[in-house]
């Protein structure tokens, strides 16, 4: 594969309806990947089994597809290309869960939920950022049987280091975050399912992603994937976390500010191109004040740096309705 052809991929978790927020990243990788002449990668997020549903990832392919976003790369299916679902990759995650076992960078964690609740609340109540305080991290092989004797299935945790991760981000400079302040996090969950941390370091290596382009919610998770690439021995993307879309309050958009959709804005009779125009002016990838422009013009126009490190209001008002 040809290293300089850039490669951003999408990758969303059907857990509910496609939020303008989640259309907004899809839309910028897009953007990328069409103004750079690259390729996008859609990768359904799938692995959290009580809250993932069928319909969902419906309702999300067909309102990528209204918005014609596509994509360019993934398993033959039925025809058509892709997505990627992480539930069919399990067994590749399994795999790297065992070698980080014999190279005991991770190590199983028997404490139940309500434990981890328990310990939580004393660590707030002393005013202590709640984290895991590694209580199983140096359990011998002894206390690791008597646990499972009890039936107690383990999940599986990072062992951080002290120190501190600091990565180049391409919107927002320079970020740093402390190994401490985040404490020995789950890969892979006691019903043997990855976490999202451990899965999406997997898939972005051997999808060859060049750059992750997401939101700015997912800054922290960044410094954790950072120290999964460096375990799993694998080069890091380039980074680029964009800010989010607030209310008119400031506050993270969500129903309470009321359509948040993609859904709701195409039942009220939007067009998707309007809706297009309005997600890249509140990127600030095209000028402002402009009738609703061609999407070859706001491909030609894209560039990731004006996309912004303040949040973006929505203002529903304001956007053109045909
Ligand atoms: N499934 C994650 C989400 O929907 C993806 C985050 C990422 O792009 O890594 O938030």
């Amino acid at each position: 594969m040809n290293p300089k052809i850039p490669r951003v991929r999408f990758a969303p978790s059907p857990t509910g309806d496609l939020h303008i927020g989640n259309a907004r990243t899809a839309f910028f990788n897009w953007l990328y990947a069409r103004h750079f002449g690259g390729r996008l990668i859609l990768r359904i997020e799938d692995t959290d089994q009580e809250r993932t549903t069928k319909a969902f990832e419906d309702n999300l392919l067909e309102d990528l597809k209204w918005l014609t976003l596509d994509w360019d790369e993934g398993p033959e299916r039925e025809g058509s290309v892709g997505p990627y679902r992480q539930s069919e990759r399990l067994a590749l995650y399994e795999s790297f869960l065992k070698i980080l076992i014999k190279e005991e960078r991770v190590y199983p964690c028997y404490c139940t939920e309500e434990e981890l609740e328990l310990e939580r609340t004393a660590l707030l109540s002393r005013k202590i950022a709640p984290r895991y305080m590694g209580k199983c991290r140096n359990l011998t092989l002894e206390e690791r049987r008597r646990l499972e004797a009890q039936g107690r299935k383990p999940t599986y945790r990072f062992r951080v280091q002290p120190g501190t991760i600091a990565f180049q981000d391409r919107i927002r400079g320079l970020m740093r975050f402390e190994g401490e302040a985040i404490g020995d996090f789950i890969i892979v969950r006691s019903n043997g399912i990855p976490a999202y941390n451990f899965a999406v370091v997997i898939d972005d290596h051997f999808m060859e992603i060049s750059s992750v382009i997401r939101g700015e919610d997912h800054l922290s998770n960044t410094a954790i994937q950072l120290m999964l690439y460096e375990a799993l021995g694998f080069a890091p993307p380039e980074f680029a976390h964009h800010s989010l879309i607030l209310g008119k309050d400031r506050t993270k958009l969500s129903k309470r500010h009321g359509s948040v959709s993609v859904r709701e804005f195409r039942e009220k009779g939007i067009l998707p191109e309007a809706l297009l125009n309005y997600l890249a002016l509140l990127g600030g990838s095209i000028g402002e004040g402009r009738e609703v422009c061609p999407v070859e013009e706001i491909i030609a126009a894209f560039s990731l740096d004006r996309a912004g490190k303040s949040g973006a209001i929505f203002d529903e008002d304001k956007l053109v309705w045909m």
